[in-house]
């Protein structure tokens, strides 16, 4: 069973996917294979070469990303080309993944889950949230960043509401209540449903 784990920066996921570790489950973290997938998947280098020329390899072959990054930042119509062509080579990575997995259930943990559609492969979803100014607060001070660049990376995702609107299941990192216990509900629900699942 695939289990989707998003929400916005600075809601806290990779704080709520670290317990899903401690409790034995597998996490595939979306974001950092990108990272990875640029520099070892040839069949991405070549798209890229294709779409924006020779430059963006550099002469170790390696994504100049730099380069690659000042190029889509102000071209939002570039930015859709190179992610249609990432996202494809992260699910390809996953699939690969999932394959050398045997725990319950697999969560795949991606910032963008529902804007890249990659929830569409996901048989859960679970979403975490806070509120925005708990989260500009919180990602000021872990990455050092000013208010309006945090705001800048919001306003490219969708907003919390419309991602708790389609989650399975949600998780209110307020402070109000133990993220491990609500941790907890939900994995138990997971184990149960995994259980009664015809594999
Ligand atoms: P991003 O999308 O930016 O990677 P994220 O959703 O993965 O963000 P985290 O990195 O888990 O969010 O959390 C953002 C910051 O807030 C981190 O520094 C984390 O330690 C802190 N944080 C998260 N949850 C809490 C909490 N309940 N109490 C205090 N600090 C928290």
């Amino acid at each position: 069973m695939i289990v989707g784990l998003t929400g916005g920066i600075g809601s806290g996921k990779t704080t709520v996917a670290k317990i899903f570790a401690h409790l034995g489950i597998a996490i595939y973290d979306s974001d950092s294979a990108a990272k990875r997938i640029m520099d070892t998947d040839d069949e991405l280098k070549d798209q890229l070469q294709t779409l924006i020329g020779t430059d963006v390899l550099d002469e170790n072959r390696l994504i100049n990303k730099p380069f690659l990054a000042k190029l889509i930042f102000n071209d939002d119509t570039l930015l859709a080309k190179v992610n249609g062509l990432i996202h494809p080579a992260v699910g390809r990575d996953f699939k690969n993944w999932v394959a050398t997995q045997d725990s319950k259930y697999v969560i795949k943990e991606a910032a963008i889950l529902y804007e890249s559609q990659a929830y569409k492969a996901c048989d859960k979803v679970v979403v975490v949230t806070a509120p925005q100014e708990m989260r500009i607060e919180r990602v000021m001070k872990r990455s050092g960043i000013s208010r309006e660049e945090v705001e800048d990376r919001m306003a490219k995702q969708w907003p919390d509401e419309k991602k708790v609107e389609l989650a399975d299941y949600v998780i209110y990192n307020d402070q109000s209540k133990s993220i491990i216990k609500q941790v907890l509900v939900i994995h138990e629900d997971l184990i149960s449903q995994s259980n009664s699942r015809i594999r």
